[in-house]
């Protein structure tokens, strides 16, 4: 089943809805390739209305909507988030991006490690 949008990168067409060999739901995405499993049928909740309400909310931006002025700010913010934990800026303490994974916390001690 083809979605009307991507949940994460909004590309039109691009996102389908597919199953595992065990019959895990999941979407794959050709243009960003994000691959998302479900576990619940709770969580398929999200993959039914979000690309509607992605589609209606990508109209009012491009209309100029002030009221969906959060959109595009909401999304730098992500992004710097996600940009700045990855390199360890802002959240002192993290180490430097490296070019391999390298775990931060100890997980039988539950604790962060360096
Ligand atoms: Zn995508």
């Amino acid at each position: 089943m083809m979605l009307e949008r991507c949940l994460h990168c909004f590309a039109t067409h691009a996102c389908e809805l597919r199953y595992t060999k065990k019959g895990l739901p999941y979407t794959t995405c050709r243009v960003c390739r994000t691959r998302s499993f479900f576990h619940s049928e709770e969580a398929l909740r999200g993959v039914a209305i979000a690309p509607v309400v992605i589609e209606a909310t990508l109209r009012q931006v491009q209309a100029g909507d002030p009221s969906v002025g959060w959109v595009p700010e909401r999304t730098a913010q992500l992004k710097n988030y996600v940009r700045d934990t990855m390199r360890g800026n802002g959240l002192p303490g993290l180490p430097e991006a490296t070019t391999e994974p390298v775990p931060y916390v100890d997980a039988a001690a539950k604790e962060r490690i360096g």
